[in-house]
């Protein structure tokens, strides 16, 4: 198993950069993990044709994890009513909010499905499994395993008891670290850099790779919070970099 980070700026893109978006990959089976803005281009740099994807996931449906969703409709649409492609890609995503659900079809591109905890979806060899974090808005963080391995995304969350339930033994924990401990408060929506070392440690990850950046920080400043709490394998992700699991 592998992943590739397409972006992994947030709540908006730093110059040059992109928002969330992740490619898994296990044996040929490929399955795209958010579509932030900037997502859709980089992805066409790895794969060939689009129908090469076995699914999207959408962990919620905040613009910076979708914008490009509203975008890669019209390809996979248009190249499918032209013959180019050969079928709709199933998406899985939160049902709500159901404008932002509804918003995403167009001309048959998606095999639309919601995402609920007691979802299961078997793909091949892997199982890939939901929890819902907290969010403003319905938020599922995953976990894809496969022969005892196990990958996990926290997707966007406030500090909770779910991500350490989510991010247990995790081999590698993928984790958002939207803000640093001096901006915090009470509505912060994201993990500081020091809580997702904290959920690292507690969980006993063997690898937590940070993403998620806030624009305005330095690598570094977000690098040395979560080093506070966790003396594990720590790696700042990088865009259009692949990472073994
Ligand atoms: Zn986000
Ligand atoms: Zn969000």
């Amino acid at each position: 198993m592998r992943i590739t980070v397409l972006g992994n700026s947030g709540p908006y893109p730093r110059p040059g950069g992109a928002c969330s978006g992740y490619l898994f990959e296990d044996g040929s089976t490929k399955i795209l993990i958010d579509c932030g803005n900037g997502t859709l281009s980089r992805l066409q740099q790895i794969i060939h044709r689009l129908d090469d994807l076995d699914m999207i996931i959408i962990s919620h449906l905040h613009s910076d994890h979708i914008a490009d969703a509203m975008v890669l409709r019209y390809a996979i649409g248009i190249n499918k009513a032209k013959g180019m492609i050969s079928k709709s890609i199933p998406l899985f995503a939160p049902g709500e909010p159901k404008a932002d659900f509804d918003k995403l079809q167009f001309q048959d591109a998606f095999i639309m499905k919601e995402i609920s905890e007691d979802l299961v979806i078997h793909q091949n060899e892997l199982s890939i499994g939901f929890k819902k974090m907290v969010h403003p808005v319905p938020c599922y963080g995953m976990t894809i395993e496969k022969n005892g391995k196990k990958f996990v995304y926290s997707a966007d969350t406030k500090y909770c008891d779910q991500i350490f339930q989510l991010a247990k033994d995790a081999d590698l924990l993928l984790c958002e670290s939207g803000v640093l401990e001096r901006d915090k408060t009470e509505d912060t929506a994201h993990l500081s850099a020091k809580e997702a070392g904290e959920i690292g440690m507690v969980s006993r990850v063997k690898k937590l790779m940070l993403t998620h950046f806030w624009p305005g920080y330095t690598l570094d400043e977000i690098l040395q919070e979560a080093k506070e709490n966790f003396d594990g394998e720590l790696i700042l992700s990088e865009e259009m970099k692949t990472y073994e699991i």
